[in-house]
């Protein structure tokens, strides 16, 4: 909640993730929904994972960690019955366009309308961040250059996903001519 609130997010919705996050926790917030992935997709998520790794004390724990995700979403239901909180389950063949206008309804947001200098504001921050990390990643490796890596596009409009390749030096000069837009205006 301190990350969230650090944000100064605004009127800007944020996902954020983990099977900690309690709706107890959210009470300051006015709008919040809980999205609640099948037990099912819990083990195959899991699985899969576990498949990738030797790992075979992972391996042994899996039914007791199955077994602590559902206890997790068993109070997250809880909680949010009792706070009048939205909860969406999330079935293990997901129909997306249902869940996003299931979330759009829960937080009242009208979709398309969040957009402008607000979420530009937040591009920006996501931005000045990578570059931050850019430069840590630069000298910790001790590299005389770094390579270009994607920025997001700073336009403002919901949903846009089209980034912008350059170094921290070139993102700089960018920014220096006002929001960093990857595309032409829309
Ligand atoms: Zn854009």
């Amino acid at each position: 909640m301190a990350d969230v609130r650090e944000r100064g997010l605004g009127d800007v919705p944020a996902v954020v993730e983990g099977p900690q996050l309690f709706p107890s926790m959210a009470d300051s917030v006015p709008a919040a929904v809980w999205l609640l992935p099948d037990a099912e997709q819990t083990r195959r998520a899991r699985e899969e994972r576990l498949a990738r790794v030797d790992d075979p004390s992972g391996r042994a724990s899996l039914e007791r960690l199955l077994a602590r995700d559902a206890v997790l979403a068993e109070l997250v239901r809880r909680e949010a019955a009792e706070r009048a909180r939205a909860v969406i389950e999330v079935s293990a063949e997901p129909d997306w366009a249902r869940v996003t206008r299931a979330v759009e309804d829960a937080l009242g947001v009208l979709p398309g309308l969040r957009a402008g200098e607000e979420l530009s504001r937040q591009r920006r921050y996501e931005n000045l961040a990578a570059c931050r990390q850019g430069r840590l990643w630069q000298a910790d490796v001790g590299l005389a250059e770094l390579p270009p890596y994607p920025f997001a596009c700073e336009c403002g409009a919901s949903g846009c996903a089209v980034t912008w390749a350059g170094t921290p030096d070139e993102y700089d000069v960018r920014r220096g001519e006002g929001w960093l837009t990857a595309h032409p205006a829309c």
